[in-house]
């Protein structure tokens, strides 16, 4: 059996948003009456003319120095000609030999690797209509036509599904830093395209590769590159020759079907775009938008580990979105409380109250002080850890502070020996056999009495003040 290695490329799209369209004055926002959101240029009307969103490119330059990217200093749009009825003009308005940024790169981490991928390109563009498919007839919305969209290219340098898909999380966490696009695959404003082919361990070149479209969740990339892996290992164990072609993912029958031999750039009869002059992105404009990045999630992560000593799984969990990780760092920096425990807190109780609800951590309104009261509350053993997280629940159904909740309903543990002393001695008087068990060696023998005075006080002792008690008493008589 041959042994081979995996070539991944992957080609993300990504919408800007922009509050109106690339190269008109349309609004680009989501769900709304189809075909409400035109107008001539976007409709492809002859004799209207695009004029650049600034803030598209501006956008785009952010997203592309965040990925390392050198920024070109002189760049053109160019037209990528094809027919099909979601496009109006007959041709997109792309950007060919001169993307606006080339030569970055995205490091990208799974449990068993650390990577360096690189990323071939970053170009701007703009979206296409889109085709709705009913019964015997097609219909077709533009409000979509014309809204930006970034490319992002990366080399065939992903060796693992489990790597590709960990480039889309990383990616996607990055720009969603930004605050530039909501990345949201089910509204189609992230969508992925991916390159994949085998090639002999240790071989130079690359292997013939097929293109799989129509992934449409994270999850979806995974499976259908994992299929393919599979489909082109056994035919190449068998002998058999890889067809360069489309395929598209087939999210039912979880396989991918051919859809069409791959055609070339020369198809799409590239030429500059007449209608927007080439232009030059000033060095200081660049630097302005630098200026504009803030801490990306790599940094944070490793600024959390340094600052909070938190673990990496952890300080990745609390850094995967911008607004996790303020709130986080809200709550981390609450002082009484030990930053470990804090973290538990965050990432155990409050996130599992989070994806009940599904929202992220920052969405459930409970304040930074309010929780840290709460987790003191157990720390100091006024509640018990179980009580605490009924607590947090009674917290964010009702608003109220923790102290209002234990104080109401009289959830305190009993700490103080004295108020427990007349419990204990029943215990004692009431299981003998328990007693000398424990008196002659059998350490089991307590915790079964521990949880006699646990009973009698309706769970309302504290076990742990309880069990020094008890032993105390039996062992000194
Ligand atoms: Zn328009």
């Amino acid at each position: 059996m041959m042994e081979y290695e995996i070539v991944i490329g992957l080609e993300v799209h990504v919408h800007l948003k922009t509050s109106t369209k690339a190269f008109c004055g349309c609004s680009t926002e989501f769900g709304q009456e189809p075909n409400s959101q035109t107008c001539p240029v976007c409709l492809g009307m002859p004799g209207s003319l695009p004029v650049l969103n600034k803030l598209a490119l501006e956008y785009a330059l952010e997203v592309a120095l965040a990925l390392n990217c050198s920024i070109q200093e002189f760049t053109k749009f160019d037209r990528k000609n094809y027919f099909y009825p979601d496009l109006p003009k007959n041709y997109q308005i792309s950007q060919y030999d001169l993307p606006l940024a080339k030569e970055g790169f995205l490091d990208v981490q799974t449990p068993d690797t650390d990577t360096r991928i690189e990323i071939l390109r970053v170009h701007l563009e703009e979206d296409a209509g889109k085709l709705i498919h009913k019964d015997q007839i097609s219909l077709v919305d533009f409000n979509r036509a014309g809204i930006p969209l970034l490319e992002i290219v990366s080399k065939p340098q992903i060796n693992s599904p489990e790597e590709a898909h960990a480039y889309l999380v990383t990616l996607k966490s990055i720009i969603g830093y930004l605050g530039v696009s909501d990345c949201d695959m089910e509204k189609g404003s992230l969508r992925c395209d991916a390159n994949i082919s085998l090639r002999q361990k240790g071989a130079k070149g690359l292997g013939v590769k097929t293109e799989i479209k129509n992934l449409n969740s994270f999850k979806a990339v995974k499976d259908a590159l994992s299929f393919e892996v599979a489909r082109q290992e056994g035919l190449l164990q068998e002998g058999s020759a890889i067809i360069q072609e489309t395929r598209l993912w087939d999210t039912r029958e979880e396989k991918t079907v051919s859809m069409r031999s791959k055609e070339e750039a020369k198809d799409y009869r590239y030429f500059p775009e007449p209608d927007l002059p080439p232009f030059v992105i000033k060095k200081d404009m660049i630097e302005a938008i630098r200026q504009r990045i803030p801490e990306l999630p790599r940094e944070k992560c490793s600024r959390f580990m340094k600052q909070y000593g938190l673990s990496q799984y952890d300080a990745q969990i609390l850094t995967v979105s911008r607004e996790t990780a303020e709130y986080a760092q809200e709550c981390l920096r609450q002082q009484g409380v030990d930053k470990k425990i804090i973290s538990n807190w965050l990432i155990g109780p409050v996130s599992a109250a989070a994806n009940s609800r599904n929202c992220g951590i920052e969405d459930l309104g409970l304040l930074p002080a309010s929780l840290i009261e709460l987790v003191r509350a157990v720390e100091t053993q006024q509640i018990s850890n179980l009580t605490g997280k009924a607590v947090l629940e009674e917290m964010l159904l009702t608003s109220k502070s923790a102290g209002q909740i234990i104080k109401e309903k009289n959830l305190a543990q009993i700490s103080d020996i004295e108020s427990l002393t007349a419990e204990i001695e029943a215990v004692i008087q009431d299981n003998r056999k328990s007693v000398n068990d424990f008196i002659s060696g059998k350490e089991n023998a307590l915790m079964f009495l521990v949880g006699q005075v646990m009973k009698r006080t309706k769970g309302k002792a504290n076990p742990k003040v309880v069990q020094d008690a008890l032993r105390r008493r039996l062992t000194d008589a």
